[in-house]
């Protein structure tokens, strides 16, 4: 499956999609769209903006001269075009690539402005759709895509396209590379095309309260700072929201820099965990010692008379590899779509906590989840909808098993597996019962199948005291057993099964 990442504001992409469409293509893509430069497109007639549109825009017409373009006045928010492909693409997925090659014409054709309600309407009256409405999830999906573009090894640059088997051909390439590229041929040439030269801006958290890295020493221009008062307020604004950098301010009292770095790192299951720290030796410090910094764990130092153009490389440098790094570590340990523990980082969790249980004789619960009927989910709402469905359930199981011990995995397509550690049977039990129920909640419509019309789960818990004389497969393996009956019994209900009742002290 080829991927296209594309954005409605760049002329790169457009000229990239009529290439697609000239090869018949665009049915065989999934078509992702983000926005470059959010913080750019939004600020409707910001001059940086419209500058670097002028050049791309001649740049565009260097590199294919043939293409009939117009120039924008401005550069719009495409934020609800993107919405309202998306929703197309779930309630409509025939005309999404018409769709979607209309907006494209009616903006760098037509010169008109996609930003605007009445001109998305006017499009979708040509597939006879007459009102504007956005799926529940689009915005979700949205956010995905851009995340996952912004990981994906691109260095943020579109137009981008990817292989299942992890090609890639960056930047507006020769009709002919697209081709050889899309028909899988070796021969491809993988120079980097001609590419939308807008970078995202990186995110620099700044502790220490000192606002003395002012705009002479970080321009605010490449960088979004955000300013910390100490670690507490830190943790508070950002653990949800990973900065590419910390930058600490260096202190004359070297045991509370150790301290910052020391905690930062202990920040359990944090996005903060692994953000690399970087020094700054502000004017206060006259005589820093320049090696203190990486004895203490930073990667790195700069200082407040340092050459403006050699921070702001290095500060560049420094936040691509940290987006770098963060990506191979998730794409070790997380799935991508659920953001659920993968396989294989849960046999390694797992091995751990089998480990303390056997040593420490502590009870420990594996539960088996496999959505119901989900096939015929995907064969009535689509693969998309499918998608959203697995990424909500996820969700909500992660909602309900959030103690730090707790590991909820994708077992596989539709399946998922949970390990509640150090806990009763009888309190496991109400743990996927809490589960259930939130399933039943959300109430996610699915009418293809028998009552009730809307998504449920079997559930199968097996409850265990671990011990050497079985191993974690095994147990795993009792666990999907239980799961099945409760499939032979009908369906979204909990089976829950116990290897010896007589250890379960508080057992009813
Ligand atoms: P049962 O109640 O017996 O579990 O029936 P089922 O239809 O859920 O089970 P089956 O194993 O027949 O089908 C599982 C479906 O899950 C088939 C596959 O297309 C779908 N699936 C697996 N992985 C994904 C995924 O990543 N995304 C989507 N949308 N669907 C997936
Ligand atoms: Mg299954
Ligand atoms: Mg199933």
């Amino acid at each position: 499956m080829l991927r296209v990442y594309s954005d409605f504001n760049c002329p790169f992409c457009f000229v990239q999609h009529s290439r697609i469409l000239q090869l018949g293509l665009e049915n065989d893509i999934e078509w992702r769209f983000i926005e470059h430069a959010p913080n750019l497109s939004s600020n409707v007639r910001d001059l940086q903006a419209l500058q670097r549109l002028n050049e791309e825009f001649s740049l565009v017409l260097q590199r294919a001269p043939g293409i009939s373009i117009s120039k924008p006045e401005f550069c719009v928010n495409t934020r609800l075009a993107i919405l309202s492909f998306i929703s197309i693409q779930i309630s409509h997925p025939h005309f999404a690539y018409a769709y979607l090659s209309k907006l494209y014409e009616a903006y760098w054709q037509q010169g008109k402005d996609i930003s605007d309600t009445i001109v998305l309407r006017g499009i979708l009256s040509h597939f006879d759709i007459n009102d504007l409405v956005f799926h529940d999830h689009a915005e979700e999906l949205q956010n995905r895509w851009q995340q996952q573009w912004r990981s994906s090894g691109f260095n943020e640059r579109i137009p981008a396209i990817s292989s299942s088997e992890n090609r890639l051909l960056l930047g507006l390439q020769h009709v002919d590379n697209i081709h050889k590229f899309c028909s899988n041929s070796p021969k491809v040439n993988l120079n980097l095309g001609a590419a939308c030269s807008l970078q995202e801006k990186s995110h620099l958290a700044i502790l220490n309260g000192t606002q003395t890295i002012s705009e002479k020493i970080i321009n605010p221009s490449f960088f979004e700072l955000h300013f910390f008062t100490g670690l507490n307020d830190l943790i508070k604004n950002m653990a949800n929201n990973r900065p590419d950098l910390i930058i600490l301010d260096f202190e004359l009292d070297k045991s509370k820099n150790f301290q910052t770095i020391e905690l930062l790192k202990k920040i359990p299951s944090s996005a903060l965990k692994d953000v690399p720290v970087i020094y700054y030796f502000n004017q206060s410090c006259e005589h820093p010692d320049l090696a203190v910094p990486y004895t203490l764990g930073a990667i790195d130092s700069f200082s407040w008379n340092d050459d403006f153009s050699f921070i702001h490389a290095k500060l560049k440098r420094r936040a691509i590899d940290s987006r770098k790094l963060l990506q191979l570590s998730q794409h070790s340990s997380i799935d991508s779509l659920t953001g659920a523990y993968n396989r294989r980082e849960f046999n390694l969790l797992f091995d751990k906590l089998w480990r303390i249980s056997c040593r420490k004789k502590l009870p420990l619960s594996i539960v088996m989840v496999d959505i119901d009927y989900f096939k015929q989910y995907n064969d009535h709402y689509g693969h998309l909808s499918g998608d959203d469905c697995l990424i909500k359930v996820a969700s909500l199981l992660k909602n309900n098993a959030q103690r730090t011990s707790d590991i909820v995995s994708r077992f596989g397509g539709e399946e998922f597996v949970i390990v509640l550690f150090d806990i009763e049977a009888s309190i496991a039990e109400e743990v996927v019962q809490s589960m259930e129920a939130a399933l039943e909640t959300a109430n996610i419509s699915h009418i293809n199948r028998e009552l009730p019309h809307r998504v449920t789960a079997s559930f199968g818990i097996f409850s265990l005291f671990p011990h050497p004389d079985i191993s974690p497969n095994q147990a795993l393996d009792l666990a999907d057993q239980a799961m099945y009956r409760a499939k032979q019994q009908g369906r979204n209900l909990i089976y829950g099964e116990r290897s010896d009742p007589l250890n379960y002290r508080n057992a009813d």
